[in-house]
């Protein structure tokens, strides 16, 4: 796995909870983007010669951790500022925990919280979200080639569990009404 922005190189449970984090982040006023997914071993060499890394047992290899910035300038903000309070409360709050928590640095790096136990969903109710935070966070992105591919895989996910019945015909209606607000 060479270097990758793309959340889709991330284990499926951290791509749920961090959707779940850029929602309330954005939500907050403080939006974050991930500029790192998964990473080469190769990368991970580089990174550890030139101390930008500790380790060379990244969970970045395994698609277990995603790195983020702030959109907005200042782009990297130290440990004590407002916004990575905010940042950390609400990594918490979805299941996630990050440099700062786990060893008091690389605050910016971010990882499933192995503490967390998570409130027992159905996994339709899992993927039906999923897609919809896919969906909106497609939206959010400047990068349109980048929403437009995120859209179409939600969409896709959505069609699938409607053909196979998981998505029971009465909330059909329901999904063309609300896939008709996203497509204006
Ligand atoms: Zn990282």
């Amino acid at each position: 796995m060479k270097k990758s922005k793309d959340l889709s190189d991330l284990k499926q449970v951290l791509h749920t909870r961090f959707l779940k984090l850029k929602r309330r982040m954005r939500k907050a006023g403080m939006p974050i983007v991930e500029i790192e997914t998964g990473r080469t071993i190769e990368r991970q060499a580089y990174y550890f010669e030139t101390g930008a890394s500790k380790t060379m047992e990244s969970n970045h290899l395994t698609g277990d951790a995603v790195d983020i910035m702030f959109v907005t300038a200042p782009h990297w903000e130290g440990a004590n500022s407002e916004r990575m309070k905010v940042l950390e409360e609400n990594c918490i709050a979805v299941g996630l925990i990050n440099g700062g928590i786990m060893w008091g640095w690389d605050e910016q790096h971010i990882e499933i919280d192995p503490q967390f136990i998570a409130p027992e969903v159905d996994s339709t109710s899992i993927l039906i979200s999923t897609a919809i935070l896919m969906i909106e966070d497609g939206l959010q992105s400047n990068d349109s080639e980048y929403s437009q591919r995120i859209i179409e895989k939600a969409v896709d996910a959505l069609e699938r569990l409607i053909e196979i019945d998981f998505i029971p015909e009465r909330s059909i209606t329901l999904w063309q009404r609300f896939s008709n607000i996203f497509k204006k």
